[in-house]
């Protein structure tokens, strides 16, 4: 793959920005009005890999079948580069087919009588495309998605990842302006997820294309993505860039979906520049203070459970070291998952595997303050 360019592989695409304003779509259910969409404004610049994250029921699906077309909003307006494609006020709702968008589905919808090439060939077929340029753009994309030669294999005989490569070889032949994913790995297991995973995230960086990407899975959003929206309860709750959301997010619910996270209440006793010490239950931490929280200012203490390490010096008496007792660990291959006592106050860790700990011991921990972070609080 390494080095190719798209046009070698693909025509080249007019990826799109997309631009979506007060959407918002109620649906009733047993005579109770939900409201799935809730004023959701979002601006996805084009060639931008975009996720929608959130835990089921907050909205993910209903704003991506919106943007396709497949819902109806009540309110609101989409717009696809420079078409309005929807708009509540100016009276436009243009049908599905018309937006010139892909789609690519948790179940890989790929059409079971037909052979490989025919599926990709489907959307192109459906167009009039002639006969010389089908075979030159599906072989095309067939190479991208590296199943080049699979042309003739009947479509159901294929690994999970492979039919998930053909729904993508379909969606992208028909040069979409944006591409939308519905939580298109979650019908495989860990370890072909993980590596189409990177094959998608591979994919997507070469074509430069605009996709919207729908998960509940922390890691896929991490992983993939240029920007995370983070959804609950039909609202955007933040938007940032992966390394902002997990490391310096404004929101205690952001912190707590998007990795584990210790939250810790604190008060502002001392603020520099960059950092503060704050008092908690467990005594003063010195953290990140990136939002400048003055003296007196209540926050929230974010501690990822990777930092706060073990320190078998315990007899040191640097700042941000704590006396704890370990309460319960599991090993999960990479690390023990320990969760630790402190005063009244109970933090999860993760442990290098290496170090021998048992369940009831003694230990020292340091918070690590260049990652720990402090959130608002009202
Ligand atoms: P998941 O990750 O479980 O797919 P989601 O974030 O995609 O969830 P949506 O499917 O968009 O969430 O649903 C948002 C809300 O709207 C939920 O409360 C859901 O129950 C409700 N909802 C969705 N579709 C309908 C429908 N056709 N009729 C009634 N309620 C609906």
């Amino acid at each position: 793959m390494g080095g190719r360019i798209q046009e070698d592989l693909l025509c080249p695409i007019a990826a799109m920005d997309l631009r979506i304003r007060g959407l918002t779509r109620d649906y009733e259910s047993d005579g109770k009005r939900i409201r799935a969409l809730d004023h959701v404004d979002l601006n996805i610049d084009s060639n931008e890999i975009f996720t929608l994250l959130g835990p089921s029921g907050c909205g993910k699906t209903t704003l991506l079948r919106c943007i396709v077309g497949l819902e109806t909003p009540d309110a609101g307006e989409i717009a696809i580069g420079d078409d309005i494609v929807f708009s509540s006020e100016k009276g436009i709702n243009m049908p599905p087919e018309k937006r010139g968008l892909g789609m690519v589905f948790q179940t890989y919808a790929i059409w079971p009588h037909m052979n490989v090439f025919e599926n990709v060939a489907y959307p192109l077929r459906a167009r009039n495309t002639s006969r010389s340029d089908i075979q030159e753009r599906v072989e095309r994309a067939l190479r991208f998605v590296q199943l080049e030669g699979f042309g003739n294999r009947p479509a159901t005989r294929l690994s999970g990842g492979q039919q998930q490569r053909v729904a993508l070889a379909r969606a992208l032949v028909a040069e979409p302006k944006v591409i939308l994913f519905d939580e298109p790995l979650s019908n495989l297991d860990a370890k072909l997820r993980e590596e189409t995973r990177k094959q998608l995230h591979r994919f997507l960086t070469e074509l430069k294309i605009t996709a919207v990407y729908v998960t509940h899975d922390r890691v896929e959003a991490l992983a993939l993505s240029d920007r995370i929206a983070v959804m609950k309860q039909g609202r955007i709750v933040e938007v940032g860039d992966p390394k902002k959301i997990y490391f310096d997010t404004d929101d205690p619910f952001v912190a707590d979906f998007i990795g584990r996270a210790n939250l810790i209440p604190a008060t502002v006793r001392h603020s520099s520049e960059t950092h503060a010490i704050v008092d908690t239950a467990i005594g003063p931490i010195r953290a990140r203070n990136s939002r400048r929280i003055p003296v007196g200012g209540k926050a929230m203490l974010c501690a990822r459970p990777e930092f706060i390490r073990v320190d078998l010096s315990a007899s040191d008496t640097r700042p941000n070291l704590f006396r704890g007792n370990v309460i319960h660990r599991i090993f999960v291959g990479e690390a023990y998952e320990a969760e630790i006592r402190i005063g009244e106050t109970l933090l999860t860790t993760t442990i290098d595997p290496e170090v021998a700990i048992e369940a009831g011991d003694d230990i020292t921990v340091v918070f690590d303050a260049d990652h720990c972070f402090l959130i608002p609080s009202s």
